[in-house]
């Protein structure tokens, strides 16, 4: 029963993204909709959650730990926004993957986290494809290194690789993008010796899901296109 606008909304997403899923010959079940509520109140994220959700984005810490306590807890919290070294103590026992990761620095602390909580945190690598000078996340040309420097750090599980596109009008503009990305995976993918998967791409947000879909994409993350626009002046 999805009568309000939200749950709408919600059903409308999870519906295009299946249709892409079957136009690229994909399995329904091997991309998860993330519904992206920065900023939302927790009633709208209950809504979506009433709808089956269970995959959250959120890009402050601090706004995890206070929904976190306020909202089920078999809701998975994925970390997407920038995430300082001082504040990964909060979240890492909280959180199911942390796509955000964007030094060796930051990598080295969220293992150190996860070991004292005696938890093992999924992360993702977040690449910089499209080099926009405004974004975090490094370069396609040091991915392959900065894998091999935090694959075997304890307490902590690479599951692939994120990107944040650029705005644009044209979701086709940012195929080349996702396109770049998935290249990136299968690189690593096959420079690997052990036999831990990896092959997660978290890409693609209400302008572009469908496009990343077609692409490759596990893991997008929508927000306006469940929520509405965001008012940052609350
Ligand atoms: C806000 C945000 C999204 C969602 O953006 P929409 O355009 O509202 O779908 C996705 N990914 C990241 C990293 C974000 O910060």
């Amino acid at each position: 029963m999805c009568e309000s606008t939200i749950k709408n909304n919600y059903e409308n997403v999870l519906q295009r993204v299946k249709d892409a899923c079957v136009r690229s010959n994909r399995e329904v079940n091997d991309v998860t909709l993330i519904a992206v509520s920065k900023t939302k109140p927790v009633e709208m994220l209950q809504e979506v959650y009433d709808c089956g959700c269970r995959d959250f984005g959120e890009n402050k810490v601090q706004e995890i730990m206070d929904k976190y306590e306020q909202l089920p807890s078999d809701i998975r919290w994925h970390m997407i926004g920038h995430l300082q070294t001082n504040k990964v103590k909060y979240i890492v026992d909280k959180v199911y993957m942390i796509h955000s990761v964007d030094s060796v620095k930051l990598a080295k602390e969220i293992s150190k986290e996860a070991r004292k909580k005696g938890v093992v945190v999924k992360i993702l690598l977040e690449v910089n494809v499209a080099k926009e000078e405004s974004k975090f996340g490094i370069m396609s040309e040091t991915v392959n290194d900065f894998y091999k420097e935090v694959v075997d750090l304890p307490g902590l599980e690479v599951c692939g690789l994120m990107t944040i596109a650029p705005y644009v009008e044209d979701a086709e503009l940012n195929r080349q993008h996702f396109v770049k990305l998935n290249q990136l995976m299968i690189d690593i993918a096959q420079e690997k010796t052990d036999n831990i998967s990896v092959g997660e791409l978290s890409m693609g947000m209400t302008g572009d899901y469908e496009v990343a879909i077609e692409e490759g994409a596990t893991f997008v993350r929508v927000g306006t296109g469940i929520f509405g626009e965001r008012n940052y002046n609350v």
